[in-house]
Formats: structure tokens, C-alpha cells, sequence
């Protein structure tokens, strides 16, 4: 008998489809096909509740980075349910794997950025970094410091806030109203599609000279709060900027008073290779850093706010009975803190932080044979974060049609063979748990391969390319 003989796999699927709204649900497609039910997970394994096991190069959703069924993680996590699984971290209280967890943070981070506010996800950490910006504009008086620039097609995560801040085109869908008196979008920093014969510094200068524009626009540096970017674009289709582009932006913001927040909800906690991507791949040292994801590897839910002592000594100067009116019931949420404390003491033990600048790379330039392939345009990226952009020709980079879905079609066959691999629009996207070895690489690579062939041979067959 196997142990996924306990699992009736339709039932749990009706009950889910009748139940369960899921994030991003197309409500079409997924009343017809349901959803697939994952039942255990094993390093960088994940088994659904057939017993079918999958290779997951998704990493969950980007966060799965020391990878599941640690039992060291397992025992730290149950003990501190065993020991308090809640404790009220309101106003004067607090808990003791929270204050731990926000005095590493500051150790971790890069300079002065030595504070930390604790939430429940990438979302709050983001929608927290907007409210502490307005707050820290109005501690000081500048009460029309508050635009906020981002990018096109930038994730920020969920809450209205966040979302706003996002410019993903196909996020922004008509029946959701966002935020657009305060918030701009200035373009994606997509080299791959830049105006034909500019160099990346010449494609970096148009950039920067549209940022400067941007802020003129909205009435001068006194007008904008503070710009929001990840150092490299993860749903948007793992964009790495152009040379040069995020030193400039972070000079531009600090020659504007402008605050720099680096969304790291993706790049920190090794993913790129590092505890943070700002400075150790950027060189930059921005106001504010938000986290989440590989800060539990998934374990937990948490998110993170880091920010400055620049920012804190404003915020925190005496104005009399001055406090900050924002939390959650589980911000610093004890197990939270507790699973990401043991996560970080694993990534600093196991020096995974090392063996992803030497696996990520291999993982990248092993990807990087696959532009042979007639319909991959471009494989990018940094180490454990990886974009297929497949085209339909690539001399003129022209799309194959939208309906033929074709990064989920690609998607579909690397499932079929055991590899997971996120679809988005005509991309293939890759975050598969950082512990990844030279094997496993290899695994995913060559299944990679065998179903973008089988695709380009059923785009033949149909006629439809
Ligand atoms: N920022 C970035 C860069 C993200 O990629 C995400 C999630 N994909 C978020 C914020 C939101 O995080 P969460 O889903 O944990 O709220």
C-alpha cells in the first residue's frame, strides 16, 4: 500500500474547485480543469496526491530555496509551537525569536539598515515600506512629498497598495480600480526589446533621462516620495537591468532626496547568490529593502521591512505621543521568526550562499545552450533565477500568438516529463530551491529541451508555425 492510497484525488479537486478561490484564478479554464493537489514535498521534489513526483524548478513560488521536509527545520518550528505559538507583539510587546530575527536582519543588510518591521508576506512588507514612507515624509513636514514612481510590468505583491505599485499590464485588469493619483510607472528596463543599435549604456542613458523627466513632470523632487524597484524583475520576466541602470536610478534618487526601495522579496536569501542582491550584485545601498519568501524558505509566512537609521531617527524623534499606527496581529509572529532564524543558521552552516555562485551559474549557462533552439529568443537571469523568452522569430523577436499559450503549452510537456516550470505569457520562468545540484541541473535542462522540441514539432504539425 502506498501512502498516497489515503488521497481520493477527484474529491479533493471538487472540493477545492467548489470552495477554494485560488489567486489568479481564471474562472473558465479552472471550473473545466481544476487544480492540481501537491500532497508532500522532499528537497527540491514535490509529490501530488496520485504519488506522481515532480522536480519543482519553480520552487513553489519563488521561496522553496533550502528546499521541503528539512527535519531540522521540522524540530525548530514544533518546538516553538510547543513552547508559544503566539504572542501579542503590540505596542510594548514582544517575543524573543522576533527580536532576534530583526537584530540578524540588521546584521545581514547592507549599511545603515538597521531596522525592521516584520509582517505577514511580500505584500505587507511592501504595503508597509509605502506607509512608512508617507509617514516619514509627514514627520518631517514635506506633506507633498508623496508620488511614488515604479516600474512597468514590476510585482509588488497583492494589497491594493502593492498592486498599484506593480505596473504589470496583465495585472491590472479593468474590474479592480488602483491607485493612480500618486503612483507612476516609468518604462521596464528590458534590454532585450530596447530600440534597435543603442548600447546598454546608451539604453541605461534614455532610462535615467526618463526617470529625471518622470520627476519633473510630477513638480520637482518635492513632490516625489520615493521610487520602488527590484534589482532584478522577477514575474515581470526575470528582467535584468542594463549596465549601470540601478547604480544611476539609486545616484538619481539620492541626488533627489528621493527614497530608494529595493524590493527583495525575491533576490535576498540566496536566490542570486547572496543575503541581499542590492549590494552585493548592484553595489548600491538603498533606504529600504523588503523580504520575504526565501527568508523562511516557505516554512513560514513572514515578511520584512528593512530600513534605515536615516528613516528611524525621523520617525522615532520625540514629537510627543508620536506612534505608528500600523501592524498585524502576527507581525513578528514567533514560529515565523523562529523558522526563519533556523533557515538563516542553515543557509550559514550548509554555505549554501556559496554553493549557489557555483551551481547558479552552471544552472544559468547549461539554460543558456537552449537559445540553439529555433524558438528561444533569450535565456537571462542570475544564478537561481532564470527566463525563457521564447519567440516565434528571432531576427524580428515577433510573439507567437497569444491564444497559442505558448509558455504554458511548454509548460505542459516539461510536466508531462516531471519537471515543474512556470508559465507566464510566452515565458518560461525558473526558481527552483537553491540546494539544487550539478544532476538536478542537468535533469532539468535536458527535459527542457525534449519538450521545447516537442512543442516545435507539434507547432509544425498543426501548421502554426
Ligand atoms: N514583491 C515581489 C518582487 C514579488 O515577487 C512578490 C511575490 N511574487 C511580492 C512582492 C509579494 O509577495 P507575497 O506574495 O508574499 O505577498
Amino acid at each position: 500500500m502506498s501512502e498516497f492510497d489515503q488521497y481520493n484525488t477527484n474529491q479533493i479537486v471538487e472540493d477545492d474547485k467548489n470552495h477554494f478561490l485560488h489567486p489568479w484564478q481564471y474562472f473558465d479554464s479552472f471550473k473545466e480543469e481544476g487544480a492540481l493537489p501537491i500532497a508532500k514535498a522532499e528537497g527540491a521534489y514535490i509529490y501530488d496526491t496520485d504519488g506522481n513526483k515532480m522536480l519543482d524548478a519553480i520552487g513553489g513560488m519563488w521561496c522553496t530555496n533550502i528546499g521541503l521536509g528539512r527535519e531540522d527545520m521540522v524540530e525548530a518550528i514544533a518546538d516553538q509551537v510547543r513552547q508559544m505559538a503566539y504572542a501579542n507583539p503590540m505596542v510594548d510587546m514582544t517575543n524573543i525569536p522576533a527580536g532576534q530575527l530583526a537584530k540578524k536582519l540588521a546584521e545581514l543588510a547592507p549599511g545603515d539598515l538597521n531596522h525592521v518591521f516584520l509582517s505577514c508576506g511580500g505584500s505587507t512588507a511592501v504595503d508597509t515600506a509605502f506607509r512608512l514612507i508617507h509617514f516619514y515624509q509627514n514627520c518631517r513636514g514635506l506633506h507633498d512629498k508623496k508620488h511614488i514612481i515604479a516600474r512597468k510590468e514590476a510585482y509588488h505583491g497583492s494589497t491594493y497598495a502593492a498592486m498599484s505599485i506593480g505596473g504589470k499590464k496583465a495585472d491590472h485588469v479593468k474590474e479592480f480600480d488602483y491607485i493612480t493619483d500618486t503612483i507612476h510607472h516609468i518604462s521596464t528596463p528590458y534590454y532585450y526589446r530596447a530600440p534597435e543599435g543603442l548600447s546598454e549604456e546608451e539604453y541605461t542613458d534614455t532610462l535615467i533621462k526618463e526617470f529625471e523627466d518622470k520627476i519633473e513632470e510630477l513638480g520637482g523632487a518635492g513632490k516625489v516620495a520615493a521610487f520602488f524597484a527590484e534589482p532584478i524583475m522577477g514575474s515581470g520576466g526575470v528582467i535584468v537591468p542594463p549596465k549601470g541602470y540601478i547604480q544611476r536610478m539609486w545616484e538619481t534618487c539620492k541626488a533627489n532626496d528621493i527614497l530608494y526601495v529595493s524590493d527583495e522579496v525575491v533576490t535576498a536569501f540566496g536566490r542570486v547568490g547572496h543575503w541581499f542582491a542590492s549590494e552585493d550584485v548592484f553595489a548600491i545601498q538603498p533606504d529600504i529593502i523588503t523580504s520575504a519568501k526565501g527568508l523562511t524558505s516557505g516554512y513560514q509566512p513572514l515578511g520584512a521591512t528593512i530600513f534605515s537609521d536615516g528613516i528611524w531617527d525621523v520617525i522615532a524623534a520625540s514629537g510627543k505621543g508620536r506612534y505608528f499606527a500600523h501592524g498585524f496581529t502576527y507581525s513578528g509572529h514567533p514560529v515565523a521568526c523562529r523558522a526563519a532564524l533556523k533557515n538563516i543558521e542553515i543557509i550559514e552552516d550548509e554555505k549554501i550562499l556559496e554553493h549557489v555562485r557555483e551551481v547558479g551559474p552552471y544552472f544559468q549557462q547549461e539554460l543558456e545552450k537552449l537559445v540553439d533552439l529555433p524558438i528561444v529568443g533569450e535565456v537571462r537571469g542570475k544564478n537561481f533565477m532564470i527566463c525563457i523568452e521564447n519567440v516565434a522569430n528571432k531576427q524580428t523577436k515577433e510573439l507567437f500568438a497569444e491564444e497559442l499559450d505558448i509558455g504554458r503549452w511548454i509548460t505542459d510537456e516539461a510536466a508531462k516529463r516531471g519537471v515543474l516550470v512556470r508559465p507566464i505569457g510566452h515565458l518560461n520562468v525558473l526558481s527552483p530551491p537553491i540546494i539544487l545540484t550539478k544532476e538536478q541541473v542537468d535533469h532539468i535542462v535536458s527535459t527542457l529541451r525534449e519538450s521545447i522540441e516537442a512543442v516545435m514539432l507539434d507547432l509544425e504539425k498543426q501548421g502554426l508555425w
